[in-house]
């Protein structure tokens, strides 16, 4: 190995996507030697912590290729965009052609991706370099990585800890410096969890922000793609590359994408941010990340911020609401898994029914299982009512104390999660203990507005965090205040034991 290719390979894993396409436009260095970099450090780190479901070098190669092309030709910096030359990845619930789409599951294993999602492709189009496709809970059920059924995800941090869930894979792997962003999806918590377990930055944006073309549907009221990264700044730039319209999703809003890498350098002078009262005497919240958010609302303060105190009282009720609505939408979207429509064929059935039955059996783990079952109680005649409906009033409660907060505030300060990184196997007999820990992130989603993880010290060597929440499409709030945050706490990303080759 020479020596540049020595500094490189110790220096690109923590590079933000601005520091890398500077590199590469100004030709000092090779979209194709950053894509080797990644892979040999995807070969030399993943078998420990299994963030990638499958690594593809072909893909990146060929457009770490066509970028050098470009680059070769003149195309310039400007032109290319600050993504250009950024290795990145994907959640295994999105489509992307040349690679399996398994939603890390029996049922779809070998399945190959008929088309591209269009997150996917719009960051692709950016002129990044896909690595492959990264482990979650099946179907995205879950809260550690630990439902997926091709093997644990390790946190970087600590092997024997979740990286949290379901975007497990797509955390971990820009945790451990295995990806400069990566997509993930949010249907209750799913990027803003594992970027808090994780030590990263993850955005869920408003539903309807992004395109959910091409992602496999868990609960497709609530489901959301959106990034992880290092950065504020990079989290920007890639929510910029994938929101706006899609005519291939018609829930997929006609607002243009914002200038959020602006939005970052605007600071917050004037800004209101809330803080739950409430919310931070919740039985069950670590007390050392009620001080993250009662540490992170002074420091605001202290950059121009007006600190506006108020409560959130439906908070509670989002949790139960969630896992009505959430298993409801989900028993839907996972009847299509037939073993004829899709999916895993179980083989010598004796007929139709035994033909669905043992497919279905045999594809699904147990979550999907358990998630199956809920949904299909709560739709069915006599309990329609009772659960289903009220779930949904309690979505419009949920919706309208929000509305209220933001007449008051500009974005909402909050825990991520009540607890710090899990231990392996911790609610193996009790899933409703584990429920909990998306307690603070649900709400946002049953609401459709923004919400953001940030990563703000470490705690006996575990990334801590605070959430802000923001009004829909009011994602440039997030920003501001965001990148504000990240630059008072300059959390060591770039410190994590699994990136110290
Ligand atoms: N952990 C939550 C669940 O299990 C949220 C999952 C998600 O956002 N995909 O449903």
């Amino acid at each position: 190995m020479s020596d540049t290719q020595k500094r490189l390979a110790d220096t690109l894993p923590f590079m933000s996507a601005t520091e890398v396409s500077a590199l590469v436009t100004s030709k000092e260095v090779s979209a194709r030697e950053v894509a080797h970099t990644m892979l040999d450090r995807i070969k030399q780190l993943d078998g420990d912590i299994h963030a990638y479901n499958e690594v593809t070098p072909e893909l990146a190669l060929a457009a770490a290729d066509n970028l050098d092309k470009r680059i070769a030709e003149g195309a310039t910096a400007e032109e290319l965009g600050k993504l250009a030359g950024a290795p990145v990845a994907f959640k295994d619930n999105m489509n992307l052609v040349g690679t399996h789409t398994t939603c890390s599951s029996k049922m779809l294993e070998g399945f190959q991706s008929p088309y591209d999602c269009t997150a996917v492709r719009r960051l692709l189009d950016a002129h990044t370099l896909p690595l492959g496709k990264l482990n979650m809970d099946e179907f995205a059920f879950g809260s550690s990585t630990e439902t997926s059924a091709t093997g644990l995800t390790h946190n970087p941090w600590d092997h024997k800890r979740v990286p949290g869930g379901s975007s497990g894979g797509s955390a971990a792997a820009v945790s451990a410096g295995m990806a400069t962003i990566t997509l993930g999806s949010d249907t209750g918590g799913s990027i803003r969890q594992p970027a808090a377990f994780t030590g990263t930055v993850g955005l869920k944006p408003s539903y309807g922000r992004v395109s959910r073309y091409g992602c496999v549907a868990f609960a497709s009221s609530l489901d959301q793609i959106g990034p992880f990264s290092h950065t504020v700044r990079d989290s920007a730039l890639a929510l910029g590359a994938i929101a706006g319209k899609d005519p291939l999703d018609a829930t997929s809003m006609n607002v243009p994408a914002e200038d959020y890498f602006a939005s970052c350098n605007q600071g917050v002078e004037g800004m209101r941010v809330a803080v739950a009262t409430d919310l931070l005497e919740q039985e069950g919240l670590d007390p050392r990340l009620k001080k993250e958010v009662l540490d992170s609302a002074e420091l605001l303060a202290g950059m121009g911020a007006e600190v506006v105190e108020i409560t959130l009282p439906s908070t509670k009720y989002g949790l139960p609401a969630y896992y009505v609505l959430g298993p409801a939408e989900a028993s839907s979207n996972m009847a299509r898994f037939d073993g004829i429509r899709y999916g895993h064929r179980a083989e010598n059935a004796e007929d139709i029914l035994d033909l669905y039955m043992r497919s279905r059996s045999e594809g699904f783990g147990d979550e999907t299982i358990r998630r199956i079952m809920i949904g299909t109680y709560v739709l069915s005649s006599g309990h329609y009512d009772s659960y289903y409906m009220q779930a949904q009033k309690v979505r419009t409660v949920i919706r309208d104390d929000y509305k209220a907060v933001f007449a008051q505030a500009d974005v909402l300060l909050t825990p991520s999660t009540p607890v710090l990184p899990f231990k392996f196997g911790e609610f193996a007999d009790d899933p409703t203990a584990m429920y909990l820990s998306d307690y603070y992130t649900i709400p946002v989603n049953m609401a459709g507005i923004a919400g953001m993880s940030l990563p703000t010290r470490l705690i006996d060597g575990l990334p801590a965090s605070v959430q802000l929440v923001a009004n829909h499409f009011r994602e440039t709030d997030l920003f501001r205040a965001g990148a504000a945050l990240e630059s008072s706490f300059a959390f060591p990303y770039d410190s994590v034991p699994a990136g110290q080759a």
